[in-house]
């Protein structure tokens, strides 16, 4: 069985110390290689690996730095079968669903391939007399991402193009149980010429990642995982002067209104439930069920539901795969069992589900509640699985309301065939991405992905024009020619150019 390694100044690198960690195909239960787990030495090896290509990288012009990114992009199509067959068998999720979440990563590097317009910066004419101002954006330095486990391709490619697109250099410490695919990102990258040191992987856990957070090298922290790692990665890389954007964990709710059509709102919902078995961060895993439209509703989600395949997730016709870890399995169980003690009414039971010849896997069946309250810990945690939970509110404003009260605010959709009542609803829903019969509104890569609240603690969000701002500093240069035969125009008073 095979050892992965670090990816540092190029080349696969052994780690300096010696703790690994178990990956495992969830699917089967068994363990199919081992990572290592960098130390802080480790990390400041890749820092300093960084910091070292840094100065040549930043001078690179935005137009050689792009096409070494075209060339990589090429080259992520070519291996995306391979990429997507990494993710599922380390994730879990099924092969086409992997493959659509590399795709929708190709398309952030499709996004940083423009950067020469992206970095062009403002410019201003005559802002006083004789009197010009332009604004560059710059390079922050050595960056660093920290991602989930979730997505082992995408989130790491919602940071790492763009940041190096901009000139900076970028050391990624990806999730300790999919490690594969960034590695292999990392190969392909050198392959596409990028140089070495520009780009490192540090797989590995909390000693990997407070390594980062305290290097006076490391300019920024990128981060996506859950909420309570957020909030600490945002407070102590901002104690340590970096600039931060931590993403951290969602409750999304689906509004459904008495006007929607429900088999299209029905069918939505179910991908955006179950789909990568609800281990998605825009997953919807509350419905909001307005007047009379809970019992037809419910009935077509069990229906539905029930008739969802649960398997390993490189067979065909299987439409969810099994969840992360056994731990992870036990905890999704421990909440089911929680709502039914807590008194929602189960009305579609995964636990117990056994895939003949899969025993030993982590599967949890398509669950539905429906009657839950805002006080059961159902609704009230993030649970990370195949869990539905159903809401009922008397009105539109009282969905509003409830949706705004929760801590979290990542995504959030509504089912209905009123442009009133959607257009009411984007204007006073307190969520950074917003469906209208969307179910997972997940931003393009051209417009920027975040929450609000406790789903994102940071300024900026990542890619789009967003994730250009945070990867550079803006400088403003304003500039005078004086003709030598200009007047002197020295004074102590604070200049006004107009
Ligand atoms: P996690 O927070 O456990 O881990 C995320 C990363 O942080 C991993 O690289 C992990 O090694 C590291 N880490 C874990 N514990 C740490 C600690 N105590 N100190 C320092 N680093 C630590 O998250 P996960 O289980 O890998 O992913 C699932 C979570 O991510 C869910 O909450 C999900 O909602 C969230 N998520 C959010 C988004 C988003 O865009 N908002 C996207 C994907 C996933």
């Amino acid at each position: 069985m095979n050892t992965l390694s670090l990816w540092i100044n190029g080349k696969h690198t052994a780690s300096l110390g010696s703790r690994t960690a178990e990956v495992t195909n969830p699917a089967t239960g068994c363990v199919i290689r081992h990572v290592p787990l960098a130390t802080s030495e480790d990390v400041n090896a890749a820092v300093a690996a960084a910091r070292a290509a840094y100065p040549a990288w930043r001078d690179t012009t935005a137009l050689r730095r792009s096409r070494i990114l075209n060339r990589f992009r090429e080259l992520l199509e070519m291996h995306r079968a391979e990429l997507a067959r990494l993710a599922s068998e380390e994730h879990g999720k099924t092969l086409e669903d992997a493959a659509g979440s590399v795709q929708r990563g190709i398309e952030v590097v499709e996004f940083a391939v423009g950067a020469p317009h992206l970095l062009k910066g403002e410019h201003a004419e005559n802002v006083g007399r004789g009197v010009d101002c332009h604004s560059v954006l710059q390079p922050v330095g050595v960056c660093a991402g920290i991602t989930p486990f979730n997505f082992p391709a995408m989130v790491p490619m919602w940071m790492f193009p763009i940041a190096i697109a901009c000139g900076n250099t970028f050391v990624l410490k990806p999730s300790e149980k999919v490690p594969s695919c960034s590695l292999r990102m990392a190969e392909l990258f050198k392959e596409a010429g990028l140089p070495d040191g520009v780009f490192n992987v540090v797989p590995g856990d909390k000693e990997a990642v407070d390594a980062l957070l305290i290097h006076p090298d490391v300019r920024a922290i990128s981060f996506v995982g859950s909420t309570p790692v957020a909030k600490y990665i945002y407070e102590t890389a901002a104690h340590h002067g970096k600039r931060v954007q931590a993403l951290g964990g969602a409750k999304n709710h689906a509004v459904v209104l008495p006007d929607a059509s429900l088999d299209f709102t029905a069918d939505a919902i179910m991908g955006a439930a179950y789909g990568s078995a609800g281990e998605r961060c825009m997953a919807i895993s509350t419905v909001v069920a307005v007047g009379d439209i809970a019992d037809e509703l419910v009935a077509k989600l069990k229906d539905k539901a029930e008739r969802l395949v649960t398997g390993p997730g490189d067979q065909k016709g299987v439409d969810m795969g099994p969840v992360i870890s056994k731990q992870h399995k036990d905890r999704i169980v421990g909440y089911i069992d929680s709502g039914v003690a807590q008194g929602a009414r189960l009305v579609t039971d995964g636990r117990g589900i056994v895939v003949p010849g899969f025993e030993s896997g982590y599967f949890v069946g398509p669950t539905l509640f429906d009657h839950v309250s805002t006080e059961m810990t159902i609704y009230r945690e993030e649970i990370f699985g195949p869990v539905l939970i159903v809401l009922r509110a008397a009105s539109l404003g009282d969905a509003i309301n409830l949706i705004n009260s929760n801590p979290y605010a990542n995504g959030t959709a509504i089912f209905t065939s009123s442009g009133a009542a959607a257009r009411r609803f984007q204007n006073e829903i307190e969520v950074g991405m917003v469906g209208i019969n969307v179910p997972i509104p997940v931003p393009m890569a051209f417009f920027s992905f975040g929450g609000w609240k406790s789903s994102l603690f940071g300024d900026l969000h990542m890619h789009g024009m967003e994730g250009v701002y945070f990867y550079t500093r803006t400088k403003a240069v304003t500039t005078r020619w004086p003709e030598l035969s200009d007047k002197k125009t020295s004074t102590l008073a604070m200049p006004t150019l107009g």
